[in-house]
């Protein structure tokens, strides 16, 4: 258990008041490329402590939001742990309460996601992680949104950020139509109209929002499990959890690495969450 003073910066309340619940999730089971999404959860609240508690967009002042931090979840095994995160956003959806996951790996957005009834899902992300098997392996965080998918619909799923996959990847997105947008449609047709699509294309008020960080540009994530260039900037996904706020319904940030940081990493996901936060209590 942590120290109070070692919790997200500002989560002050106790979990019955709590409309938001920050857990981590130090996991990196199954990563391959640079492990070390475990010591995300803590490098990130860490990093929560340098920013200011008011934000001036929204005019509110996160110390007066009453939002928790469960501290850590952990497991021995992949299979122990897929279970514990599914149980523990049930257990904080039941409650009428917002989950806010810090990963740990992507594969973990899959029980997340389970945890809800009649949810679609948003998904930032370099990579199209849609391999059926990654070295062997279902569950992989190469084979997320794949899992998800399956959960879902593909009808129910976009990502957004997409530069990188396998070419059975891209067959198959094309082959079960999985709305995906590049970075180079971000560039030439701007965040505002890729949001509105995606937003059109999904028709729900029910979203789960998840943030793989390398969905971000190397040069301002470079600590993540497997970084791809040309990617996005961080303004642009402010906008979209901005712009999917009154529909999230539950966040995940997942894929730092903290080993490959000099903290301006752990420090954009700490700001990410502070603005999900943000937006979502100022609808
Ligand atoms: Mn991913
Ligand atoms: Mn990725």
């Amino acid at each position: 258990m942590l120290l109070p003073t070692e919790l997200f910066a500002d989560a002050n309340a106790e979990y019955k008041d709590a409309e938001f619940v920050i857990f981590g999730a130090p996991f990196d089971g199954t990563s391959c490329f640079r492990p070390g999404s475990k010591r995300a959860p803590s490098a990130i609240r860490k990093a929560s402590y340098n920013f200011e508690p008011y934000s001036p967009h929204y005019d509110v002042d996160l110390g007066e939001i009453p939002f928790c931090d469960l501290s850590e979840i952990n497991a021995n095994t992949v299979d122990e742990m897929l279970t514990i995160v599914r149980e523990t956003v049930r257990g904080i959806v039941n409650d009428g309460k917002i989950p806010i996951m810090m990963g740990g790996e992507h594969l973990l957005t899959y029980p997340c996601i389970r945890a809800f009834d009649d949810i679609s899902a948003v998904v930032l992300d370099a990579h199209l992680d849609l391999r059926d098997e990654y070295a062997g392996d279902k569950q992989s965080h190469a084979c997320v949104s794949r899992r998800i998918i399956e959960e879902i619909g593909a009808t129910n799923y976009v990502s957004i950020g997409i530069r990188s996959g396998a070419k059975e990847e891209y067959d198959f997105a094309k082959k079960n139509e999985v709305r995906f947008y590049t970075v180079d449609q971000i560039q030439s047709e701007g965040i505002a109209h890729v949001v509105h699509d995606a937003i059109e294309h999904l028709n729900t008020d029910r979203i789960y929002l998840s943030i793989d960080v390398d969905a971000i540009d190397p040069a301002y994530a470079p600590a993540v499990g497997n970084p791809e260039p040309f990617g996005m900037v961080p303004t642009d996904v402010k906008y979209v959890i901005r712009s999917l706020a009154p529909y999230t319904l539950g966040f995940d940030l997942v894929e730092i690495s903290p080993d490959y940081d000099h903290g301006q990493t752990a420090l954009l996901g700490a700001k990410l969450i502070r603005e999900f936060i943000a937006a979502k209590v100022s609808i």
